[in-house]
């Protein structure tokens, strides 16, 4: 690599970007379930604590989704209809961040996967067009959901309208006060609003009468597009992370990455991202994950990074939880904090969640994967250097990976160490200044890990 390098010659002569063409953006996702070392625990139908089967899962879910999200096949064909969408902002382009780089002096070399080109601003698209998809080929008229930041909500919103379907969302109250533009946005695009808990849903109902104040939860918002989806034969229910088809479908986001990386002689030592419930940073890390399982990249480090207000990874138990707070969903198995959590109502709203995808978890706890957490101060401070530097104003959940970047550029400094650095810039924070204005007045507060109510929601989580 050193002698790469200097063939090229100066640092800042280079590319700042590399862009794929449009014919080669990915034909099929890949699934990492043909490649663990050992299989994934299944997921457990409470009702009768046996392994989930395919039509369980058939009230909320189309039939194809179902056999992707159970499927070991290493490659699953993308839909020439999905592929078309794709096209109005894929492939996304690979940055070098050089400017970030010479800022913090770093011999280190930073590259970043741009996901906020999309039209909704994010990620998420890449598997709501998806699923729109084969919810519309299965007759089906609308999909009810929930959103935490409102990122999913609009990519979601955006997905349906392109396939004709209506779309219902449940927008978790904290964030659904704090950023009214990404209502306007997903209305913009059609889908009808409710501010979890709600009274649409017998669940929501429940929970105003015990605390009109709460500032909701995924885990609410989870629960009630559920309850809507399950009670309603035209309707459908769609998850944005944390399922094993999503995470397929992130897996775009890395494929890219890697013939980007291959066409400038490059590859990761060190990739970083945020952790929500884990699609975006998995599908940026997958195929290279995939790499060092099999042996040819043995010392390639892997870290996720999530708020210390809510840290799954790094502080819950690997244990069978619901993915809800209402105990609708099956049991996964993951890290969690317990499925009754309900997170201090941190700036970065899409990391708000008391579990992790289940596949994410496996390589954590098998050692594949390594995760770290974070006050958000830190984080918004590490926004703020990147918005001076590479211009982009990134979303408070993309900035935690971004705090590691800068974190392990500065230890190359320190260690004359030329790493090669890759994260997932996952999207933009257009819908954040409201966080970022208190940020900036100073006002901004860190919450610590909140022990005690993890510790009360744990000994809710069912015993397996
Ligand atoms: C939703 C979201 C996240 C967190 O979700 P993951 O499933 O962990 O990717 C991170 N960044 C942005 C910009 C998001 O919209």
């Amino acid at each position: 690599m050193r002698l790469l390098q200097k063939e090229r010659g100066e640092k800042e002569k280079m590319n700042e970007k590399i862009l794929l063409d449009e014919e080669e953006i990915p034909k099929a996702w890949y699934n990492i379930q043909a490649d663990l070392p050992s299989p994934l625990d299944p997921p457990i139908n409470p009702a009768t604590m046996e392994p989930l089967k395919p039509e369980d899962l058939a009230p909320i879910f189309p039939m194809e989704l179902i056999k992707q999200e159970m499927s070991t096949e290493r490659w699953i064909p993308i839909p020439d209809a999905v592929r078309d969408v794709y096209r109005l902002w894929r492939p996304s382009p690979l940055y070098r961040a050089l400017r970030l780089e010479k800022k913090l002096k770093t011999p280190a070399r930073i590259y970043y996967k741009w996901e906020g080109v999309s039209p909704p601003g994010s990620h998420k698209p890449n598997t709501a067009i998806a699923q729109a998809y084969y919810n519309m080929k299965e007759g089906i008229e609308r999909i009810a959901t929930e959103t935490g930041a409102g990122q999913w909500g609009s990519a979601l919103a955006f997905g349906t309208m392109l396939f004709g379907l209506k779309c219902t969302v449940y927008m978790v109250g904290a964030s659904y006060d704090r950023k009214p533009y990404r209502k306007v946005m997903m209305e913009m695009w059609n889908a009808e609003l409710y501010r979890s808990p709600s009274k649409n849903t017998e669940f929501g109902r429940k929970l105003l009468e015990e605390d009109p104040d709460t500032p909701g939860s995924l885990g609410i918002a989870i629960s009630e597009g559920v309850e809507d989806a399950a009670t309603h034969d035209d309707t459908h229910y769609a998850l944005g992370s944390v399922l094993n088809h999503v995470l397929l479908h992130q897996s775009v986001i890395g494929l890219e990455a890697k013939k980007a990386f291959e066409q400038i002689d490059e590859y990761p030592d060190v990739i970083y991202g945020c952790v929500g419930g884990g699609s975006n940073f998995f599908g940026s890390c997958s195929p290279f994950v995939a790499d060092k399982i099999r042996g040819d990249k043995p010392d390639l480090k892997v870290v996720g990074c999530e708020p210390m207000a809510c840290p799954t990874l790094t502080k819950g138990l690997y244990l069978y939880d619901f993915g809800d707070c209402a105990e609708m969903t099956p049991l996964l198995k993951m890290f969690t904090l317990g499925h009754t959590f309900v997170p201090p109502p941190i700036h970065a709203g899409g990391l708000r969640y008391h579990g992790d995808a289940p596949l994410l978890c496996k390589l954590v706890k098998d050692g594949w994967i390594d995760a770290v957490a974070y006050h958000q101060n830190e984080v918004f401070k590490a926004a703020k250097l990147f918005a001076e530097t590479e211009g982009i104003i990134i979303a408070p959940e993309t900035a935690h990976g971004v705090n590691a970047v800068i974190n392990e550029a500065l230890r190359c400094k320190e260690e004359g160490k030329e790493e090669v650095i890759f994260f997932n810039n996952s999207g933009h924070g257009h819908f954040d200044m409201g966080s970022y204005d208190v940020f900036l007045r100073g006002k901004l507060v860190d919450y610590e890990y909140p022990a005690e109510l993890v510790k009360q929601s744990l000994a809710k989580v069912p015993k397996v």
